[in-house]
């Protein structure tokens, strides 16, 4: 099954302990999309402006991403520019610039309003919820979050939580939106809201994810390099959403193994730049991540000699 996703596709600065890059391809969409393509059909709805390098999209097409409904638009791209300095974990904004996504108005084409699974990856708020109005009963819809819009636009995102089935977010922007600082109350207050399954995710520490009656955890993969933290969220939602729409099934059990494929697939974007290594990792190396992962937490079968 295919994938609609909304969200920002970007020109992005980045500064890392180890390196730095100016004006390199990102967005919460850009990064999402590098992701789900691996596992199932993706199609992309934003805006970017007259300024942007296109050429840059050529290698996500050629993986079947469909960006029939990415409009250019007159006027700057959306830029985003940040820093992690010793903590990987957190990245600190130093400059977000809207540019055309200010005067955005997103039209979903006729053809993608029925995609089973939506992704409102992030951006802002008012945005996702203009999308989830014109989308015909989707078999899932996601929205993703960050402090940006929750110090903004809080209203709007308690708003979108009524129209979405499950959300994902980092740990600070959970206890950002629910004035919460215990995780599991913030899970509880977000569901108390719509959504019946919520991710939060801790970084280097690993996910859970939150339904009404379990929790899961998820360990994030202990690299031995990380590179540019950047997209490792959006990386990580398009491997879980891509797992599911591939699968089809949104039983307790297949929602976990969407965990562990969006893990895997968090940890791949954070071994180069921008959406590089998400460009040339292959379906073997991600199956291979995904049995990592399993060895990494069992304990009682399958313990190698
Ligand atoms: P993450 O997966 O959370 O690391 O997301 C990184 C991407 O989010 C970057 O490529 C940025 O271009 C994009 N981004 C940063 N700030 C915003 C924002 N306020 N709205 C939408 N996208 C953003």
């Amino acid at each position: 099954m295919s994938v609609l996703v909304v969200g920002s596709v970007a020109l992005d600065s980045v500064e890392t302990p180890f390196g730095k890059a100016e004006d390199v391809l990102g967005g919460s969409a850009t990064f999402f999309a590098a992701s789900a393509s691996h596992l199932t059909k993706v199609s992309v709805v934003g805006v970017v402006g007259s300024d942007f390098p296109l050429e840059q999209l050529e290698p996500l097409k050629k993986r079947g991403v469909d960006f029939s409904g990415l409009e250019q638009a007159e006027g700057n791209s959306f830029r985003w520019r940040g820093r992690y300095r010793h903590d990987l974990n957190s990245a600190e904004t130093l400059e977000t610039q809207l540019g055309v996504f200010s005067h955005f108005s997103p039209k979903i084409p006729d053809k993608l309003r029925s995609r089973p699974f939506v992704f409102l990856a992030n951006i802002d708020p008012r945005l996702q919820l203009d999308v989830v109005r014109q989308v015909a009963k989707p078999k899932l819809v996601a929205c993703d979050t960050m402090n940006f819009w929750i110090q903004s636009r809080r209203p709007d995102i308690i708003e979108l939580l009524n129209h979405v089935d499950l959300m994902t977010l980092n740990d600070g922007e959970a206890r950002q939106l629910t004035e919460k600082s215990n995780l599991v109350q913030a899970a509880q207050w977000i569901m108390a809201r719509g959504p019946r399954h919520v991710i939060i995710k801790k970084g280097e520490h690993g996910a859970f994810m939150f339904s009404s009656n379990s929790i899961f955890f998820a360990p994030a993969f202990p690299l031995e390099n990380v590179f540019d933290p950047t997209g490792a969220g959006d990386a990580f939602a398009g491997g879980f959403i891509g797992y599911l729409a591939a699968t089809g099934d949104l039983s307790e059990a297949n929602m976990r193994r969407a965990v562990i494929c969006g893990s895997a697939m968090g940890s791949f974007a954070v071994e180069r730049f921008s959406i590089d290594r998400l460009m040339t990792v292959t379906r073997p190396e991600i199956d291979q991540r995904m049995t990592e992962m399993r060895r990494l937490v069992t304990f009682e079968e399958d313990v190698p000699a």
